[in-house]
C-alpha cells in the first residue's frame, strides 16, 4: 500500500498558484492511491477549491505537475481529463428530466442513445433514483438532486471524482445520511475521489484520508483516527475535534516522558522537549475523567472549576475555567454528568499519560 502511494493515483507536485499578491497555493504536493477517498479540509481560504479546480483542469497552476494514472495532465484541457465533479449548487440542468441531466455527458461524449440507456439506468440505480427517471429535476428534494449530481458525474466512468463542499445545501440529518451514501457508494465503485470540505467532522465521516490545508499548504495527511490521535501541530489539533489546552513550562525531561508546569498542577507526557522549553499541554475530551481519582501511575491530575454543562444527548460537556482566558480552554466529554456537579463546581480531572499531547508554544 505504501508503495502505492507513493506511486498514486493522483500526483500534485509542487504546485503553486498566485492570485496577484496572494499566494493560494504554495508548493503543495500530495499523492492519492487508486480508490482511495481523500478529503481536503481547512478554514475558509486556505485553498481547497482552488486545488480541485486546478485538478479538474479549471485553473492552470502557475507551477508544479498533475499527474493521473502516470499522465501528465497539467496543461490538458479540463473536458479532456475524464474527471467527473460535483459542485457546492450540483449545475444541475432545470429543464431537463433527471435521467436527461445524467445522460447528459454521454450525449456529449457522441455516445449512441441505445448505448446510453443502460448506462444510465445502471447510474440511476446506483444512487437508487431509478423511479425518479422521468421527473423534472426541480421537482426533487436537496438530497435527491445531490444524488442525481453523483450518479451525473459517475455515468461517464472517470477515472477521478472531485466533490466540492457537496452537502453544503443539505440539512445536519440528510447530510449525515449522505455521507454515509455516498463513502458506500463510492467504495462499491472504486473510484479515486477528491472531496472538499470545512467540516472537520464530516471529513473524518466519509475519508480514508483527510489533508488538513493551512495557507496553501498540506498541514498533514493521515487516515482520520491519526489525525485525530496524533495531530502534528496545535493547527491540526485545534481544526479536528476538541481538546483540553493548557500553556505549560517544562520542568524536566528523560525516559520519553516530560514533566510540564501548568496553572492546574503538574503533568506528564510523552515527548522530547529541553527543561524550560514553552509548550501546550493538550488532551482529547473523552480521555479524561472526572473524580478524584487517587493518584496512580501514569495517571494526570489536574484540578479545575467547571464553567459551564452542555448537555448533547449520549453525552455531557464540561466547559472548563481555565486560568489564561483566550489562550487556555477547556472542553472535557463524559458519557453521563457526576452527581454533584455543575457550573462553579470544582472538579479533578484525571488523563493518562500516555493520552496526554504536547506541542511547542505558538
Ligand atoms: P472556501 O471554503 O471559502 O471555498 P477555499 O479553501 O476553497 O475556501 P479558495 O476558494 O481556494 O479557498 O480560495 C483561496 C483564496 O484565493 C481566497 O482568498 C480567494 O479569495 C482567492 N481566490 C480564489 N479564486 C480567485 C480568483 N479567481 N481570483 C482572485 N482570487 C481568488
Amino acid at each position: 500500500m505504501a508503495a502505492l502511494r507513493q506511486a498514486g493515483h493522483l500526483t500534485v507536485a509542487g504546485a503553486a498558484k498566485r492570485f496577484g499578491a496572494a499566494t493560494v497555493l504554495d508548493d503543495l504536493s500530495i499523492a492519492v492511491a487508486k480508490g482511495e477517498f481523500v478529503s481536503l479540509l481547512g478554514p475558509s481560504g486556505c485553498g481547497k477549491t482552488t486545488l480541485l479546480r486546478c485538478i479538474a483542469g479549471l485553473l492552470r497552476p502557475d507551477s508544479g505537475r498533475i499527474t493521473v494514472a502516470g499522465r501528465d495532465i497539467t496543461t490538458l484541457p479540463a473536458h479532456k481529463r475524464n474527471v467527473g465533479v460535483v459542485f457546492q449548487n450540483y449545475a444541475l440542468f432545470p429543464h431537463l428530466t433527471v435521467a436527461e441531466n445524467i445522460g447528459f455527458g454521454l450525449r456529449a461524449q457522441g455516445i449512441r442513445p441505445a448505448e446510453a440507456a443502460p448506462r444510465i439506468a445502471e447510474a440511476l440505480a446506483l444512487v437508487r433514483m431509478s423511479e425518479h427517471a422521468g421527473k423534472p429535476v426541480t421537482a426533487l428534494s436537496g438530497g435527491q438532486q445531490q444524488r442525481v449530481a453523483v450518479a451525473r458525474a459517475l455515468v461517464v466512468r472517470p477515472s477521478l471524482l472531485l466533490l466540492d463542499e457537496p452537502f453544503s445545501a443539505l440539512d445536519r440529518k440528510l447530510r449525515e445520511t449522505m455521507q454515509v451514501e455516498l463513502k458506500h457508494l463510492l467504495r462499491e465503485v472504486g473510484i479515486t475521489a477528491i472531496f472538499v470540505t470545512h467540516d472537520q467532522e464530516e471529513a473524518l465521516v466519509v475519508s480514508d484520508r483527510i489533508a488538513v490545508m493551512n495557507a496553501g499548504r498540506i498541514e498533514q495527511l493521515a487516515d482520520p483516527a491519526t489525525l485525530y490521535g496524533r495531530p502534528a501541530s496545535l493547527y491540526v489539533l485545534d481544526f479536528v475535534g476538541q481538546s483540553t489546552r493548557l500553556a505549560g513550562r517544562v520542568s524536566a525531561g528523560g525516559g520519553g516522558l516530560v514533566s510540564v508546569e501548568t496553572a492546574l498542577g503538574p503533568v506528564r507526557a510523552p515527548g522530547a522537549f529541553a527543561p524550560g522549553s514553552r509548550v501546550v499541554v493538550a488532551v482529547r475530551p473523552e480521555a479524561v475523567t472526572p473524580g478524584a481519582a487517587s493518584p496512580a501511575e501514569g495517571l494526570n491530575r489536574i484540578e479545575a472549576r467547571v464553567r459551564e454543562v452542555s448537555f448533547l444527548g449520549s453525552r455531557t460537556q464540561l466547559h472548563l475555567d481555565l486560568p489564561e482566558e483566550g489562550e487556555d480552554r477547556g472542553v472535557v466529554e463524559l458519557a453521563r454528568l457526576p452527581e454533584g456537579i455543575g457550573p462553579g463546581s470544582p472538579v479533578t480531572l484525571s488523563f493518562r499519560e500516555e493520552d496526554t499531547m504536547l506541542f511547542p508554544a505558538a
